[in-house]
């Protein structure tokens, strides 16, 4: 596992993941197109998952999501065995991405998960700990925050989720061909976090740890805030890794590669 930056790689080996443990992952991004992918997920499910206390999807598990009626591979086997990892025990709490964020209601009673909100302070070994998907961090891409206030309103939402399936999977596509391209063209400064915003949201929420993904920057960053020592953990997307999942529990956290 190549080293990051600040992030130190403890290793917790197959077989050795304990009941109290949590795992966090984002950025799946599954999709039609990537079967292998999905394996790799249902394999997480069922020899890590299945053994840990719980589990945070930290947004985007999938890489479009128009809507909970929408039955096309790989999502019918993707909600069983979320549905059995529940059954059996493990907690699975999601956060909307920036491309699931129609996930609904209908999923979580279909799997047992439970949605978050944007953002949601949990305890982690006594440390308040913020988790978020990441994208509302990154304030520096005005385009993109615009787009995503129009499309959190209840109209925008009502309007998508009114149009037949295949209309919205259609323009779904579009979307994401449109997005590629804009992406193209933003510097990367752009789309990372932009630092005050972090300041100022982990201050709203009294944290001095946060969680998230969306940047596909993995690393561990840390500073002072007041004299006290500030966490920034960002998780690494499936499809660029060096790892896949975050795990913690009463000894710290570590990291592992599936
Ligand atoms: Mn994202």
């Amino acid at each position: 596992m190549p080293v990051l930056t600040g992030l130190a790689t403890h290793f917790s080996l197959l077989g050795y993941v304990l009941k109290t443990d949590i795992f966090f992952i984002s950025d799946l991004h599954l999709a039609l197109e990537k079967p292998l992918l999905t394996t790799k997920f249902l394999n997480f499910l069922k020899f890590y998952a299945s053994q840990a206390q719980a589990i945070y999807i930290l947004g985007d598990l999938f890489d479009t999501w128009v809507g909970d009626d929408d039955f096309f591979p790989p999502i019918q086997r993707i909600k069983k065995h979320l549905k059995q990892l529940t059954e059996k025990g493990t907690a699975v709490f999601l956060q909307p991405g920036n491309r699931d964020f129609l996930l609904g209601e209908q999923f979580c009673r279909d799997t047992g998960a439970v949605l978050l909100g944007d953002y949601a302070v949990i305890e982690l070994n006594g440390v308040k700990t913020l988790l978020t998907h990441g994208d509302l961090l990154c304030t520096d891409d005005v385009a993109y925050q615009a787009f995503r206030q129009k499309s959190h309103t209840l109209a925008w939402r009502e309007n998508v989720l009114s149009k037949p399936l295949l209309v919205r999977l259609l323009v779904a596509r579009w979307y994401r061909l449109r997005s590629f391209f804009h992406k193209r063209g933003k510097s990367s400064t752009i789309m990372d976090v932009n630092q005050e915003t972090v300041e100022t949201t982990m201050r709203q929420h009294q944290v001095l740890r946060l969680i998230h993904g969306h940047t596909h920057r993995p690393a561990l960053h840390t500073w002072l805030i007041h004299n006290n020592t500030a966490q920034r953990f960002v998780l690494s997307a499936w499809v660029t890794q060096p790892f896949d999942l975050l795990g913690w529990n009463d000894k710290g956290y570590y990291l592992i590669s599936i």
